[in-house]
């Protein structure tokens, strides 16, 4: 890790040499008990921590550690990061004795392993020389016996896009969206507390198409459009998608769409975030962004974890809980979680009681994942990763991670549906305590489209019109909401894919078999044409609501614009990037009814050229117009 080599200054003659005692020792990456029962993913970064007692005089010490990936060695030397503070009342190696030291870093003798020593597999490790780190005197240390194993197990990484939703409100109308900052927390909070060793992070600025103020359900229904979009333009069908909503105009309370009981990455959230000091219940988190954590519960329920019941209306959904007050550990904390801190954000490391941390999926304040919450994730990203394996992986030099799926198959895991027409991603938002839904998103897809591992809600179905008057009536998939407060009206989320016939003209929402929610298709939309970009003028550009002066902004102009309106039937247009000719597409704007949209040209920083489309759509047919290649230094 380049920590400079302990200095060795000439051992003082006076007195007899210092002795410690080695109590204990432990191997953690996010939380840990002392028996080392929390298994350790693999390439995730880690901690061994010694803790020494009984210390002939109080004394600070550093030391290194030897570890080996082999029983012989050859053994490789690690030094501690700051010191270890010997106190002779901190010592023995009962779990209550040791518990002083391990929910405090200035007590304990901490080691970071080098990332080549956490691939899966087992580790060999020693304690080497310990020093007064004051005087540089050597510590005799009793009790370090025989190198000790641990083993690294292989987990999926987390697949996340993180869609910034973007609005504008007041008058003068001012533009909101997550910062930069809030985006980095968010990746980097995930990468600490899950049990992932990374996090497969992206993001994506989107126009939210609702008005402000909308409802984390309304975000998430164009979260599932996207999200329908992207697979069906060959992104990976594992990925996660969690919409950002800066609480710069207000505080947009997060929600997720659906608990999926079985592995399903199509489950969609949404989450406030901004500045700690912007809600009084989150001024214990003193970091910048209260989004990472925020988001962390969301997601957390995408993988199917419930409220354990704890603080400011928690919902009791998961008995199961093991822990009193939804801490992270029993009263005799016996688990300790640790942040191993990020120096890019920067956090420290910490050590993180557990009876004063509480698990990620109350509404308490001190958040972590609990050894409970721990598990399950990795359960469910294990799960996960046998459906959608996770393909190839570019920026791991590993060779040996068996969490690696096809290479670059983005259509893995994805199985055609039976289709009979044209598929269509609806996405409705819906209202069941008032019995109400808005058709919010309605999307033909090109190309492959994942299999729906959500459940059929018999309550719901749609019931499609064609051209004769006669009808066909079709299941859907439902998510209801999650992280409701008890007043709230139950809400949630038709994301569903069906088959539409070419000549369907319409279709009504069904709950109970009565119509809640009705939509008429127009007929074929027209193609989008002179598809360029261009940089606005000064003059141009439209301040807070539109592309700044100077900001690449693709165009375009459609021929039957002049005869159509937005809305319901109306025409909307979905917007994709391609770096990659045309393989793969990521999709940029969907229910847009501007016929300009500005670029992030971050977003194909990577590429030397980038292709767009536009598709226009009128419900339930689309058209397609793509642009050349463009060089991207030149956008
Ligand atoms: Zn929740």
């Amino acid at each position: 890790m380049g920590a400079p080599a302990i200095e060795r200054p000439r051992e003082a003659a006076a007195g007899p040499q210092p002795t410690a005692v080695l109590d204990g020792v432990e191997v953690t990456q996010a939380v840990q008990d002392i028996g080392g029962s929390i298994p350790l993913v693999a390439r995730k970064m880690t901690l061994v921590r010694a803790y020494l007692g009984s210390p002939s005089a109080p004394m600070s010490v550093r030391g290194e550690l030897r570890v080996s990936r082999a029983a012989n060695g050859p053994w490789t030397t690690v030094s501690s990061f700051g010191t270890a503070a010997l106190d002779p009342a901190r010592s023995g190696s009962s779990p209550a004795q040791l518990r002083g030291r391990r929910e405090d870093l200035a007590f304990s003798l901490d080691f970071r392993l080098p990332r080549r020593f956490t691939k899966q597999g087992t580790l060999w490790f020693k304690l080497g020389a310990v020093r007064d780190a004051t005087t540089g005197r050597k510590v005799q240390i009793g009790g370090t016996g025989n190198a000790r194993t641990v083993t690294f197990v292989p987990s999926p990484l987390l697949r996340l896009r993180v869609i910034n939703l973007r609005y504008t409100t007041g008058a003068p109308p001012v533009q909101f969206a997550a910062t930069k900052s809030d985006l980095e927390h968010m990746e980097s909070w995930l990468t600490r507390a899950y049990p992932v060793a990374r996090v497969r992070f992206s993001t994506v600025t989107v126009d939210a198409t609702a008005t402000w103020p909308f409802q984390a359900t309304q975000a998430n229904a164009q979260l599932a459009a996207l999200r329908a979009l992207d697979v069906a333009g060959g992104q990976d069908p594992g990925t996660h998608y969690y919409g950002m909503v800066s609480d710069g105009g207000g505080f947009m309370r997060g929600r997720a769409s659906a608990i999926p009981g079985a592995p399903d990455p199509s489950a969609v959230a949404s989450g406030p975030t901004g500045p700690n000091n912007s809600s009084p219940g989150f001024s214990w988190d003193t970091d910048g962004s209260y989004g990472d954590w925020y988001g962390g519960h969301e997601l957390g329920h995408t993988f199917g974890r419930f409220h354990p019941g704890f603080c400011n209306g928690n919902s009791a959904d998961d008995p199961a809980y093991p822990f009193p007050n939804g801490q992270v550990s029993g009263a005799d904390g016996a688990f300790t979680g640790v942040d191993v801190g990020d120096p890019d954000i920067p956090v420290a490391p910490a050590a993180l009681p557990g009876v004063v941390w509480h698990d990620v999926m109350t509404y308490c304040d001190f958040q972590w994942l609990s050894p409970y919450t721990y598990r399950g994730i990795r359960d469910r990203l294990v799960a996960e990763g046998m459906l959608f394996p996770v393909p190839y992986d570019d920026d791991d030099e590993d060779d040996d991670d068996s969490s690696r799926g096809g290479r670059g198959d983005a259509s893995a895991g994805a199985a055609e549906p039976p289709v009979n027409g044209t598929p269509v991603h609806v996405s409705a938002v819906v209202n069941l305590t008032r019995r109400t839904a808005d058709f919010s998103y309605v999307t033909p897809l090109v190309g492959p489209t994942a299999a729906q591992s959500a459940p059929i809600d018999d309550r719901f179905a749609l019931r499609v019109r064609l051209a004769d008057g006669t009808t066909r009536t079709l299941p859907v998939v439902f998510k209801p909401d999650v992280c409701q407060v008890a007043d709230d009206d139950d809400t949630g989320l038709v994301d569903t894919v069906v088959a539409v016939d070419p000549g369907a003209v319409g279709m009504d929402l069904l709950l109970d078999g009565e119509p809640v929610a009705e939509y008429s298709a127009g007929g074929t939309p027209s193609t989008a044409a002179n598809l360029q970009v261009e940089r606005l003028t000064g003059a141009a550009g439209n301040g807070a609501e539109g592309p700044a002066p100077g900001e690449p902004v693709l165009t375009w102009d459609d021929p039957a614009a002049a005869t159509t309106d937005a809305g319901p039937g109306g025409v909307t247009y979905g917007v994709q990037a391609s770096t990659d000719q045309g393989r793969t597409w990521t999709t940029l704007a969907v229910g847009a009814t501007d016929r300009q949209l500005p670029l992030d040209t971050e977003q194909f920083s990577d590429a030397d050229r980038v292709r767009f489309r536009v598709l226009t759509t009128s419900g339930f047919s689309q058209t397609v117009s793509t642009t050349e290649d463009l060089p991207v230094e030149n956008l």
